[in-house]
């Protein structure tokens, strides 16, 4: 039986699942020891409790994290993740994958990623802006264009980095012009870049659809699923959308719906934007989260939270491929299971990194104060998450790997080379 949604005390610890990844593609490759050991963990941990006055007057701990992998390849880069459950073990992993998804695309950004650990639906707009500013304020010198930039993650949007933006740039005097870049994820009026939002679902169908030109498999009238209907699994549905695949089933942090003759994924999003969930959508019927997860369907989109495909989910699943939108989705257990029963998988390093590269562009256009069409936006992200895409599935027959190891073996080569060039300092 697939087992209701576990909380994540009650899941494996995420930094160890992150590390046996890294040990499989390591002894793969015979990476050297010494990257081995410094990549295992972070460069550096911050932990940061501060007070913030709610709307009644009262004040309230909260507890901010940001933790920086590696900056060997450039300034850490990586999402603000506001949630009940963030800790320092999910941030650190979720980091970690920052660096091997920058490298993986030849992006010149290292990994990092940060959250507080409290539930933003709880809270008002204007306590939500004050959160925010406070740690960022809290966080200082720790951020900036050239040394570590935040973007959105679950629980943050483009507004959340607009306050960002907006702390940041008001502390540290004349250069405040020159800072914009120090998050990305932003509105476009503010100085974000067209196509950020919808880069990550973007970055996903580009995937299937190589998988798709690869396997001789026709996307029109195929059935497809989709966990969490955030920014990464709505976007994500309505491009699919547009091959002619069908989104028959979707879920949320309030429940499961299903309708096998379709979902209008632009209308969802609309009741979704209206309600917050997509439960109570007229137009289909809720199911289980055991149910969904024993659908007949051809591709699943995991784009809710970390390992929410375990064995059993593993075992009940009748699709012919994942495409992990959301970060870490799939035990490692459960990863061997569905190579058993041929299920084919395309990593989160290499398939939600549509997010980063568009960030990195977006970061480019505040340096240079330029500003680029959606056209050449879009059309730069398809040929890098393409040639990604081929590299990796290259490899993966060249060397009889699985795709997370291939993706893995590309960036940590890449990395290993550059710390023989440069040394370990001193
Ligand atoms: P979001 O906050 O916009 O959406 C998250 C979705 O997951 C919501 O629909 C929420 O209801 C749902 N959810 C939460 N808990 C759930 C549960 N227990 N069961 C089922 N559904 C649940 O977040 P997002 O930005 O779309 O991120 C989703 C995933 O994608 C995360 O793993 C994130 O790290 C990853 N990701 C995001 C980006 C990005 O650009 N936003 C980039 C790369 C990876």
């Amino acid at each position: 039986m697939v087992a209701t949604a576990k909380s994540l005390a009650e899941k494996p610890n995420l930094h160890e699942v992150a590390r046996k990844q890294l040990d499989k593609a390591a002894r793969a490759i015979a990476l050297d020891p010494d990257v081995h050991t410094i990549l295992s963990q972070p460069k550096n941990e911050l932990i940061i409790n501060f007070p913030v006055r709610m709307d009644d007057g009262s004040y309230r701990a909260f507890k901010g994290y940001r933790i920086q992998h590696s900056n060997i390849m450039g300034p850490f880069k990586g999402g603000m993740r506001y949630h009940e459950e963030v800790s320092l073990d999910e941030v650190k992993a979720l980091a970690a994958w920052m660096t091997y998804k920058s490298v993986l695309h030849e992006i010149p950004f290292g990994g990092a990623k940060g959250g507080i650990k409290f539930n933003p639906r709880l809270h008002s707009k204007s306590e939500l802006e004050r959160v925010t500013r406070r740690f960022t304020h809290a966080l200082g010198s720790n951020i900036g264009p050239e040394w570590d930039i935040p973007a959105p993650d679950v629980g943050t949007n483009a507004q959340t980095m607009v306050w960002m933006m907006d702390t940041y740039m008001n502390v540290v005097g004349t250069e405040r012009q020159e800072v914009r870049g120090v998050v990305t994820g932003k509105t476009v009026a503010a100085g974000g870049s067209p196509g950020r939002e919808t880069a990550t679902g973007q970055g996903v169908v580009h995937c299937i659809t190589e998988w798709a030109r690869e396997n001789r498999f026709d996307l029109d009238g195929k059935a497809f699923m989709v966990q969490g209907f955030g920014n990464v699994g709505s976007h994500t549905a309505r491009i699919l959308a547009k091959t002619g695949a069908t989104l028959i089933a979707t879920g949320d942090y309030r429940g499961y719906i299903a309708n096998p003759e379709g979902l209008n994924p632009h209308k969802l999003a609309e009741h979704v934007a209206h309600t917050g969930s997509v439960v109570e959508y007229r137009g289909a019927k809720p199911i289980s989260r055991q149910e969904f997860f024993a659908l007949e369907a051809d591709i699943l989109i995991p784009a809710a939270l970390e390992l929410e495909i375990g064995v059993e989910e593993a075992k009940a699943l009748k699709v012919k491929l994942i495409v992990e939108g959301a970060n870490g989705p799939t035990y490692p257990e459960a990863e061997e299971i569905l190579a058993e029963r041929g299920i084919d998988l395309v990593p989160d390093i290499l398939a939600n990194s549509g997010g980063v590269i568009v960030s990195y562009y977006e970061w480019l256009q505040n340096k240079r104060s330029e500003r680029w069409d959606l056209e050449e936006v879009e059309t730069r992200l398809e040929t890098r998450m393409k040639t990604t895409f081929e590299q990796v599935r290259e490899l993966a027959a060249e060397r009889n790997f699985d795709l997370r190891t291939a993706a893995y073996a590309i960036g940590l080569d890449r990395l290993q080379r550059v710390y023989r060039e440069r040394g370990i300092f001193p």
